[in-house]
């Protein structure tokens, strides 16, 4: 954790933090909420005053996918907290100009939004984000592979994803030298005495979570990308029982899910 809680300058805690621009919102007539993730917080939603007007205060700060340095004041009773200043740390210009990868920036962006909690500053999430924002950019990566290995990565990070490690019946540790099962009606997979249909090893690794670096390098043909996809959505849909809005812009690229 690089944040650093301070006392001072009003009343309220003041946090410095890393956090990056989620979501910005329009509010009264100069001033916009901003929604980041960071590393002290967690998810939070900061009311910036002028944030509207290009301010010195702000600079190019407020806009979306920019990692900030941010100062903020939690406000007591209050759940919008105040962004007394930021200023952009890295800005991932590779997405710029290329709309189906800022529609999955802004899905990665969402699916923080709606997975995380406030004030729940779950240790590596903020990493995680900016290493799919940058491997988005990179025309190398294999893009269907990275956002399921994104979902992997993020619903372990919340804690709403099994343990692919073991057998979701009897517990013991999966053995990816002898047969994997799994079915619809469990949730995980099960092992070679406990059955179910044959899971391949290479598809069951992708079940896991692991470095995206190394997911977005491994390709991931349609099925396959199904099958995985499958069992994410059902999970992100416990939490987020809503259409998203960014599912809903790259449907409108020609992209599913
Ligand atoms: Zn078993």
């Amino acid at each position: 954790m690089t944040g650093r809680a301070l006392r001072g300058g009003g009343p309220g805690l003041v946090v410095d933090a890393r956090g990056l621009v989620l979501r910005l919102v329009p509010y009264r007539e100069s001033d916009r909420i901003v929604q980041l993730f960071t590393d002290a917080v967690g998810r939070v939603s900061a009311l910036a005053r002028g944030g509207r007007r290009s301010s010195r205060r702000f600079g190019g700060a407020l806009q979306p996918f920019v990692l900030v340095r941010a100062r903020l004041r939690q406000r007591p009773r209050l759940d919008l907290a105040e962004l007394i200043a930021a200023e952009p740390l890295r800005s991932f210009e590779r997405l710029a100009g290329e709309p189906r990868a800022l529609g999955r920036a802004g899905y990665l962006c969402e699916l923080v939004q709606v997975l995380t909690r406030e004030h729940d500053p779950l240790p590596g999430v903020l990493e995680l984000l900016c290493g799919g924002l940058e491997l988005l950019g990179d025309p190398a990566a294999d893009a269907g592979a990275l956002l399921r290995g994104f979902e992997v990565a993020l619903l372990d990070a919340v804690g709403i994803w099994p343990d692919h490690r073991r057998c979701a019946r009897c517990g013991r540790t999966i053995d990816p030298g002898r047969p994997i099962g799994c079915r619809d009606d469990v949730d995980g997979v099960l092992c070679a005495e406990c059955g179910g249909e044959p899971l391949p090893a290479a598809l069951w690794r992708r079940l896991l979570p692991r470095p995206l670096p190394e997911v977005a390098a491994d390709p991931l043909a349609e099925d396959a990308a199904r099958l995985i996809g499958r069992r994410t959505l059902a999970r992100i849909r416990t939490l987020a029982p809503q259409r998203l809005r960014s599912v809903a812009f790259l449907q409108q690229l020609g992209e599913a899910l």
